[in-house]
């Protein structure tokens, strides 16, 4: 089947900036897709490396790839690029085969309500204790995402102590190393909290590579799995805890959207601050995992994206305002 394909570049600064323990995000810079077949369906894709080495391989690659195409040779080569384009490209063609979207069964599902997301540069004690306040009222589970791994462990740790005290019974807590601690430390915070019943889990506490060390955490407290599976991918197939799932990220979206829709356990979705053409995707993956065996809240960022037609959930509007 021939295709024709058109690339338009974007970028955007957030609202405000990310800061983990491995650096500062504050903008998201790629490519839009845009593709058609010879019987004028239309799949939108959108490429978001996030470390510039991948910028820069992308770039090679969209610069080489002709405006006409056999679809074929596209999902002969995809698997050799980098993950980010898989993404772009096989978020396309899923559209354009139907396996997601308005022409799909269940067309795009909205994505359940998000946790939050908070960083050390929100003042979270008195955003905590309003949306605490806020959820009570309304009977609504709250869950909340704090990025550690930022000031000193004794900080950290009054922080944490303040936010049990403020969140009712029923909320969710998630800790985000993204990789930050040591073994010791973060085995004793894992002792500390393995009897919360408010700690969903630990996010990525230790390196990516120190998988021994992540699984030995394991047996004490839920662990979540983030930057390690990017790193080693294998580790989808072996790790039985959860795993935080970035679709823009990991590479061709399909494989993640069966694993979703057999049902398979402890998967989270997670944003990357993609536009209205990958969040699509991200908000749609959400629903069929809040239909799934482990439903938990998203991880959709609330707030942190600029309101503006880029981030609209129609492509069209996408595409004219990129
Ligand atoms: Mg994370």
């Amino acid at each position: 089947m021939n295709l024709k394909i058109k690339l338009k570049t974007f970028s955007f600064a957030l609202n405000k900036t990310l800061t983990t323990s491995q650096g500062k995000l504050n903008e998201k810079k790629g490519w839009l897709i845009k593709i058609e077949d010879d019987n004028n369906r239309i799949g939108w894709g959108e490429v978001a490396p996030v470390n510039n080495e991948e910028i820069a391989q992308c770039e090679t690659i969209l610069t080489r790839i002709t405006s006409h195409i056999q679809k074929q040779e596209i999902e002969q080569k995809l698997i050799y690029w980098p993950k980010s384009l898989r993404f772009g490209f096989g978020a396309a063609l899923a559209e354009i085969d139907c396996i997601i979207g308005s022409d799909s069964k269940d067309g795009w599902l909205k994505a359940p309500k998000s946790a939050f997301l908070l960083d050390s540069q929100d003042s979270i004690i008195e955003q905590v204790s309003y949306l605490a306040g806020e959820f009570q009222a309304k009977n609504e589970i709250l869950t909340l995402k704090l990025k550690v791994g930022l000031k000193s462990n004794n900080q950290e740790e009054k922080i944490v102590e303040k936010l049990l005290k403020l969140l009712p019974s029923n909320s969710r807590l998630r800790l985000d190393v993204n990789g930050g601690w040591e073994f010791n430390q973060a085995k004793a915070w894992a002792s500390k909290l393995k009897d919360e019943p408010r700690l969903e889990w630990i996010e990525q506490p230790l390196p990516t590579e120190d998988i021994d060390g992540l699984m030995k955490l394991s047996k004490l407290i839920p662990i979540a799995l983030d930057e390690s599976l990017i790193h080693n991918p294998d580790l989808i197939k072996t790790w039985k805890g959860w795993q935080v799932r970035r679709p823009l990220l990991e590479g061709d979206p399909r494989l993640l959207l069966e694993e979703l829709v057999n049902g398979t356990k402890f998967r989270m979705i997670s944003t990357s601050f993609e536009t209205g053409i990958g969040r699509r995707w991200i908000e749609h993956l959400a629903a069929l995992q809040n239909k799934g065996p482990t439903p938990t809240a998203p991880g959709l960022a609330p707030g942190w994206s600029p309101k503006t037609n880029l981030f609209s959930s129609k492509p069209e509007l996408v595409w004219k305002a990129a």
